[in-house]
């Protein structure tokens, strides 16, 4: 059986294959889910089972997915063991749970989790596929990636290749939010341009309003403008452009959305999700959220938004994992962007401020002050 829920644009390729391949859930770990078998390809597992671990974006099966988890109260959510139509080989697969941590999208996180441990990232070397699960070698690829195994391994690479464009082939499964009238999951194939998805399958922002920037490729990837909504939504073009593909989770956020809440609101969530481990994220994380706080609450300068500007840059590419740079890139993006929103922000922060401290004075203070003259 075959759940592709997130299909919305294209046949199911999966179930056109003729191919049988069971997608169980573990939807808590949304995108960031990864499929992981134990064993080479010599067939020797290094565990008693093969374990995978995928997840689906079909509500329902990931509703009853959840409900029986929570009643069994045990992390093991299953054991199936599938045959393969036309391929004689049987894989015993477990779905596991997770304590949903974002963190946990990083793949030595992810095993550590699995091991039961706090899902910290790794250091590297050694990869998983020499010491992963239990130090055994170990597979990881998103789940995305394997739902188009049994597709392309039905119908040939040529007829997934066929589609996208340049080294983008194949389809994407994007996932729309924000200031969208249609926000959802929709496999589009990979070219088509992101004006086409934003505004002509989710609908764009509500009428009288327009996009002001986008997030192509989830939270963590560098904003874009309205103007780059016409380039083609595949990895090399939104590379170029300045930003990334990721997740494909697009994330649109209209002309009525002031720029620094939703920096702040960003910053404090991946403050929150740093492990902690290095130190450029950890206090960069904290940094960011506490200059963005001052920006807000009137106490920041001009020189403060510099210092902001120059601790993303600090945080890129100085971190044991992806996340620091998950927080630094698109917050970088922003002051990039929208500086003068920024700037502004500080200036009627403050003058906010300063009408506020008025009356904090009593009169008599007030009048004392007046009285007592220059010092
Ligand atoms: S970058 Fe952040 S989340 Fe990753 S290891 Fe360092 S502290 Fe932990």
């Amino acid at each position: 059986m075959s759940k592709r829920g997130a299909s919305k644009l294209l046949e199911d390729p999966v179930s056109e294959a003729g191919l049988s391949f069971e997608v169980d859930v573990a939807p808590w770990l949304g995108n960031q889910a990864a499929l992981f078998l134990l064993g080479g390809s010599g067939g020797e597992l290094q565990q008693p089972s093969g374990a995978a671990l995928v997840a689906t974006t079909d509500i329902d099966a990931t509703r009853a997915a959840i409900d029986k988890a929570l009643a069994a109260q045990d992390p093991a959510i299953e054991t199936t063991t599938e045959t393969y139509e036309g391929v004689d080989y049987q894989l015993e697969s477990d779905a596991d749970t997770d304590q949903g941590a974002y963190i946990c999208g990083e793949e030595s996180a992810l095993l550590d989790a699995l091991e039961g441990k706090r899902g910290n990232p790794r250091l590297k070397p050694p990869f998983p596929a020499n010491q992963g699960l239990y130090q055994g070698p170990t597979l990881i690829n998103n789940v995305e990636t394997l739902c188009n195994a049994p597709a392309i391994i039905g119908k040939g690479a040529e007829w997934f290749a066929a589609m996208g464009v340049d080294k983008s082939t194949g389809t994407k499964v994007v996932s729309v939010s924000g200031n969208v009238r249609r926000p959802g999951n929709y496999e589009v194939e990979l070219g088509i341009t992101a004006r086409e998805i934003v505004e002509g399958i989710a609908g764009g922002p509500e009428d009288g309003r327009s996009v002001k920037c986008w997030f192509p490729g989830g939270s963590s990837a560098p904003v874009l403008l309205e103007e780059h909504l016409d380039l083609p939504y595949t990895f090399e073009a939104m590379a170029e452009a300045g930003s990334m593909l990721g997740s494909g989770a697009i994330i649109v956020v209209d002309d009525q959305q002031p720029i620094v809440p939703l920096a702040l609101r960003l910053a404090e969530f991946y403050r929150h999700e740093s492990c902690g481990k290095c130190v450029p994220c950890r206090e960069g994380t904290n940094w960011t959220v506490k200059t963005l706080e001052r920006i807000d609450e009137g106490e920041a300068t001009p020189m403060d938004l510099e210092i902001m500007a120059e601790v993303q840059t600090n945080i890129i590419g100085n971190c044991l994992c992806v996340l620091g740079d998950s927080m630094a890139m698109p917050i970088g993006s922003m002051i990039k962007h929208f500086r003068p929103e920024f700037e502004e922000h500080i200036e009627r922060a403050r003058e906010r401020r300063d009408r506020e401290d008025i009356p904090a004075f009593g009169a008599g203070e007030l009048a004392a002050a007046a009285g007592a003259g220059p010092a």
